[in-house]
């Protein structure tokens, strides 16, 4: 009887999400998006939104990114998505663009998802954002909802409010009187920007007609356009990315305007469907829920690091502890994976970042500080590890097995293997290296490398092998021929991908992170 009512509960639950969701439909299929910025995260933004029955214009600065989309390749790797972008450019609800002024026009929602990365003293660059802030500005012709996706400090939201709106006033003083502005009215961009951010002098020239004019012709001049402004914060992960914009744990949402709040709830009324919890906050709150993620699962792995450097020492394993401190429900198993460090677009440039805004507000983050330099001498202790097994490293071969940050992706920005193939090339080594995906890029930095088409290749006559990256292909190595092929048989596993006892019985010198 309990069960049956808890089913009836369940199904009528259900059904009343669907009346819901196709009441909706109509309004939904109205909102047009346009997603400025189409790296990683704008175009799985886009695409995703697309999927859910959204008409959505992805737009990029880069010609080359914006022609491969439109001949229907894809300038990145990301399991899954190319098929999705296929379907729903076949479906007519997602398009490519170098058009920005023509996508702004034509949508009511805008997501700004362009790059955020690191100044010299690690605070968050805000010229991106600036610009497109400025540009969208230049092409308000009705209410607009800005959304915010980029990873930003905390009042970058209310920076972006306070540019467009002294930018509307600045251009509308403009045409509705003088030609030119007297430099005097146009604001310093110091005053307009949080004060760590990177002030490009371009987004706020101080001349009289570097100020952004509205187009001439219908749309009127006497008033300023309304918009309000959304802080959504993007949790994907490279390598899952679509995966996790359709599942995500959660969606943050900060906004000060319940309109805008509405329409971001219609554009994500398909995950409502599926349960996501959603966390309506401030801007502020929203900016700061990013770091705080990022930062502490960049602290996780970076405790389990030590951790595993303390099982180096004692000859413990470092296996065995994670699982048992995974098995505490209040610590939960995941992101307990010793290796070379943390790497990726993300997490170093979001600790320096969230330190950077601690030290602006007059706060010193201890935490944070001594995880960035632990995760830094990370590196260093796994090029220590292979001087330990091969002794100098001057003139030796070391075959690296993993380019990319993680698998499943091309993405090399701030990758453990690229900072160990550095640090190795200082001492003298040489590199043959393999990737299944991120060949290419490491090329654009590092072309002096021997790159090899595959592991076994790699191996040959090197007098040690390395793995950087947890390629799945990279755990089922013919391991017998490896030995073979190696100059000595050297296997140091950076990302303890082998059993120690199993490689040993083969015959090898091995060592991982935490187990030997
Ligand atoms: P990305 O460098 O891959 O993409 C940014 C894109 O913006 C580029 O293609 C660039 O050409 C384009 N762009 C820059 N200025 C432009 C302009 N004025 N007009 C049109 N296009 C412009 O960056 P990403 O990895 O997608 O990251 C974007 C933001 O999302 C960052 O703040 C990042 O921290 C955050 N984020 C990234 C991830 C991730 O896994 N990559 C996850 C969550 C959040």
């Amino acid at each position: 009887m309990g069960i049956h009512l808890f089913l009836s509960l369940q199904l009528a639950s259900y059904i009343l999400k669907l009346v819901t969701h196709n009441l909706s439909t109509e309004r939904r299929q109205r909102v047009k998006i346009a997603i400025i910025g189409s790296g990683y995260v704008g175009l799985v933004t886009g695409t995703c939104l697309a999927d859910f029955g959204l008409q959505v214009t992805c737009v990029d600065q880069d010609e080359q990114k914006i022609n491969i989309l439109k001949s229907g390749g894809i300038p990145i790797y990301e399991p899954n998505l190319e098929d999705l972008i296929q379907k729903n450019v076949s479906a007519g609800r997602l398009t490519f663009t170098n058009d920005l002024e023509k996508a702004v026009k034509e949508s009511e929602v805008i997501f700004i998802a362009v790059g955020t990365p690191s100044n010299n003293d690690g605070s968050a660059n805000l010229a991106q954002i600036e610009k497109v802030a400025q540009q969208i500005t230049c092409y308000l012709n009705d209410y607009k909802v800005i959304v915010n996706k980029s990873t930003v400090p905390i009042g970058t939201a209310a920076k972006i409010k306070e540019i467009i709106n002294k930018y509307q006033t600045l251009s509308l003083r403009a045409t509705e009187g003088s030609a030119a502005i007297p430099s005097s009215v146009i604001p310093d961009p110091s005053s307009l920007i949080p004060a760590k951010a990177g002030i490009h002098p371009s987004v706020i020239a101080r001349s009289e007609v570097s100020l952004p004019q509205r187009k001439q012709g219908k749309q009127s001049l006497s008033t300023a356009y309304p918009f309000d402004i959304v802080s959504n914060p993007e949790f994907l992960r490279e390598g899952s990315a679509v995966y996790d914009f359709t599942h995500p744990d959660k969606i943050v949402i900060g906004t000060e305007s319940p309109k805008a709040l509405k329409i971001m709830q219609e554009i994500y009324r398909s995950l409502y469907l599926i349960d996501t919890p959603f966390v309506f906050t401030t801007l502020e709150t929203a900016e700061l829920i990013k770091y705080a993620c990022n930062a502490f699962l960049a602290t996780k792995i970076t405790f389990i690091n030590e951790i595993a450097n303390l099982c180096d020492k004692v000859g413990a394993d470092v296996h065995q502890i994670a699982k048992a401190m995974g098995l505490d429900g209040r610590i939960s198993p995941k992101f307990l994976h010793p290796g070379p460090g943390f790497g990726g677009s993300c997490f170093p440039k979001d600790t320096e970042a969230l330190c950077s805004i601690a030290t602006s507000y007059g706060y010193e983050f201890k935490t944070l500080q001594a995880v960035i330099s632990a995760n830094k001498r990370q590196r260093e202790l796994m090029v220590e590890k292979i001087k330990h097994l091969l002794g100098s490293l001057k003139d030796k071969t070391i075959g690296v097995l993993g380019l990319a940050f993680k698998q499943n992706t091309d993405d090399i920005r701030k990758s453990p293997a690229i900072d160990i193939i550095n640090l190795l090339l200082k001492e003298g080594a040489k590199i043959k290296c393999f990737d299944p995906l991120a060949m290419d890029n490491t090329k654009k930095i590092l072309p002096d490398l021997t790159y090899c088409q595959d592991e076994y290749e790699t191996a040959q006559g090197s007098d040690a092998l390395v793995i950087a990256t947890e390629w799945n292909q990279f755990r089922n190595l013919d391991l017998t021929k490896i030995k073979k092929l190696l100059k000595s048989p050297i296997l140091l596993d950076l990302r303890n991908l082998y059993e120690p006892a199993q490689v040993k019985e083969l015959g090898f010198i091995y060592e991982g992170v935490g187990r030997k």
